[in-house]
């Protein structure tokens, strides 16, 4: 049997690890493990870690390791998680990474690829403060690179329910790329000890970017 694929993207927000992730999905039957996802939904059902990471969220800010180590701790041991995963969103600091790097050893789980999606500010910039999330499938539109259809409604799964993120601001947005410089862009050189990244660049199409990631973890991936 082929190994697991056990990828982590890492990139600025807006990067489009959410889009690479979802096609990863589609075409390698991958789970997405997106947190921003997690604790959105986490939220809407009111639960005590939505709560807590609300005020985070919606101010840029990073939401404490803590409670990100233990979502993720209980998301990994979920059956489907164990026949390979996407990693969107985590780790975003050092001690997220050591933390993971931890459970993994225990369940003898290895990392495939940190691969690092590379895109300026100034672009992060436009595509956030136009991005459109639908509510019910979490996927994401663009208002001017990539609309929906019509206005609001979600191509992908019918909802009425495409919203502006509360941190998708241009104010929130300069806090957040704050947040991967200092502290996420740290995970990087935490993985290239381990010989596991590979950067690409974030700017081109996602079909370039996606014809990107399946080159560069080439031999691993399931056909
Ligand atoms: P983006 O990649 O566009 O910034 P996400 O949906 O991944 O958006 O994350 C949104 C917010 O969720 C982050 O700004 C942060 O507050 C919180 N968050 C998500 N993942 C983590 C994490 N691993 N550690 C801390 N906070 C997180
Ligand atoms: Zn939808």
């Amino acid at each position: 049997m082929a190994k697991p694929l056990n990828l982590i993207l890492v990139g600025a927000p807006g990067s489009g690890k959410g889009t690479q992730a979802q096609r990863l999905l589609e075409q390698h039957g991958l789970p997405q493990i997106s947190t921003g996802d997690m604790l959105r939904q986490a939220q809407r059902e009111g639960t005590a870690l939505g709560l807590e990471a609300k005020g985070y969220m919606n101010a840029g800010q990073l939401v404490p390791d803590a409670l990100m180590v233990n979502l993720i701790r209980e998301r990994l041991a979920q059956p489907d998680a164990q026949k390979g995963f996407v990693l969107d969103g985590f780790p975003r600091t050092v001690a997220q990474a050591e933390a993971l790097d931890g459970m993994l050893r225990t369940t003898g789980t290895e990392l495939s690829a940190v691969v690092v999606m590379d895109v300026p500010d100034e672009a992060i910039v436009e595509r956030i403060t136009g991005r459109r999330s639908c509510k019910a499938c979490s996927a994401v539109f663009h208002v001017r690179f990539s609309p929906p259809k019509q206005a609001g409604v979600c191509d992908r799964c019918g909802a009425s329910a495409l919203y502006q993120r509360e941190d998708d601001t241009e104010d929130k947005v300069r806090v957040r790329l704050k947040a991967f410089a200092d502290q996420t862009s740290q995970v990087i050189p935490y993985y290239q000890r381990q010989g596991l990244v590979t950067r690409l660049n974030g700017l081109g199409t996602p079909e370039d970017v996606y014809a990107a990631i399946v080159k560069a973890v080439g031999a691993g991936a399931k056909a």
